[in-house]
C-alpha cells in the first residue's frame, strides 16, 4: 500500500512538473510570436437572419507557431490569461483587425475580450488609443465578453459597459446559455447583442429541451431588447428554425469558417454586391 501510494504521488508529481515546463516553453513562444508579429487575425462572417447579408466578422486569433507548428487557439488564449500575455495579444487582434477591415463601411467588427482585460483599469484608454491610431469608427466596434466577469464582478462590469457605450462602441454578451447569468443582470447591463453558444444548436430540431433552451434564450434577449445572434450554425435546418424563431443575426460553418483576410474580402465583396 505504502508503495503504491509513494509511486502515485511520483507519477502526479511528473505529470504536473511536466504540465508546468511545457507552459514554460509555450508562454516563451508566445513572447517570441508577439515580438516577432507572427500571430494571425481570421475573420468569420455573420449574417442577418432574413437577408443572409454580411452584417458583421468576428476577429479570432491564430498561431501558426514556427517553428514547432500550429497550437488550438483556446489553449493559447488560457495561457495567455494565466501568464498576463493575453493583455499585449489582446491589444494586437483589435490594432490589426481595425487596420484590415477599416475600409468595410456596412461591416461591423467583433472582438473578443477577456475577463482578465476587461478588469484592468487602462483597457478604455488602450482601447480608444487603438481607434484613434487606426481611425476605425468606434459604432463599428463591437467587444464580445462571457458571463464569468459578470457575476464576479457585476458593478464594475456594468460601469464599463456604459463607459464603452458612452463612447459608441457596442457590447454582446458571448457564450449565453453555458452559465449562469441572471435575468436580472442581463437586464441591467445594457448589451446590445446576445450570442447563443453552439453547444445546444447541435441538438436542433431533435433534442426537444435543446430547441426550448435556444428558443427560451432567443425570446428573453428580444423581450429586452437585445438582438441575438446564433453562433455554430451548421446546417441549413438549424438556420431556419433559428430565424423563424426570431433570431436577428446567425454565424457559423454554413456561412463560412474563420479565414484570412483576403478570403472574406472577397466573400463580403460578393455579398454587398448589387
Ligand atoms: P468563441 O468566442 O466562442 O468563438 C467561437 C468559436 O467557435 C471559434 O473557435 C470558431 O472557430 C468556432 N466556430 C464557429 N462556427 C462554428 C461552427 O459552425 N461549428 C463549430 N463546431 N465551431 C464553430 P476558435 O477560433 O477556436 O476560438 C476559440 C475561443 O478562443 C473563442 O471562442 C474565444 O473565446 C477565444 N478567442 C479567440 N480569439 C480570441 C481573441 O482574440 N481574444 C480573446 N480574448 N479570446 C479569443
Ligand atoms: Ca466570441
Ligand atoms: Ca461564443
Ligand atoms: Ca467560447
Amino acid at each position: 500500500v505504502k508503495m503504491s501510494g509513494k509511486g502515485e504521488i511520483a507519477v502526479y508529481d511528473a505529470a504536473f512538473e511536466q504540465g508546468r515546463l511545457h507552459r514554460l516553453e509555450i508562454e516563451q513562444q508566445i513572447g517570441e510570436g508577439l515580438a516577432k508579429r507572427q500571430f494571425d487575425v481570421f475573420y468569420q462572417p455573420v449574417v442577418d437572419a432574413n437577408t443572409r447579408a454580411i452584417v458583421a466578422v468576428e476577429a479570432l486569433i491564430r498561431w501558426p507557431r514556427r517553428p514547432a507548428g500550429p497550437i488550438d487557439t483556446q489553449q493559447v488564449i488560457e495561457i495567455a490569461e494565466l501568464t498576463g500575455q493575453i493583455h499585449p495579444l489582446g491589444l494586437f487582434v483589435l490594432d490589426r483587425a481595425c487596420r484590415e477591415i477599416l475600409s468595410w463601411d456596412n461591416v461591423k467588427l467583433s472582438v473578443n475580450v477577456s475577463p482578465a482585460q476587461f478588469r484592468d483599469p487602462g483597457f478604455e484608454r488602450q482601447i480608444l488609443h487603438v481607434l484613434e491610431q487606426t481611425k476605425f469608427p468606434p459604432h463599428r466596434l463591437q467587444l464580445e465578453i462571457t458571463e464569468g466577469y459578470l457575476l464576479t464582478h457585476p458593478e464594475n462590469a456594468i460601469r464599463a459597459i456604459k463607459a464603452f457605450k458612452a463612447m459608441g462602441i457596442s457590447i454582446a454578451l458571448d457564450d449565453f446559455g453555458t452559465g449562469f447569468t441572471s435575468i436580472h443582470y442581463l437586464r441591467s447591463y445594457g448589451f446590445s447583442h446576445v450570442k447563443i453558444d453552439k453547444s445546444p444548436l447541435a441538438g436542433l430540431p431533435h433534442d426537444k429541451r435543446a430547441t426550448l433552451l435556444v428558443t427560451g434564450a432567443i425570446n428573453l434577449a428580444r423581450g429586452l431588447d437585445m438582438r441575438v445572434v446564433a453562433e455554430g450554425v451548421e446546417h441549413e435546418e438549424q438556420a431556419a428554425i433559428l430565424s423563424a424563431s426570431g433570431c436577428d443575426e446567425l454565424q457559423g460553418y454554413l456561412f463560412g469558417r474563420p479565414m484570412p483576410v483576403s478570403d472574406i474580402l472577397t466573400m463580403v465583396t460578393a455579398r454587398l454586391a448589387p
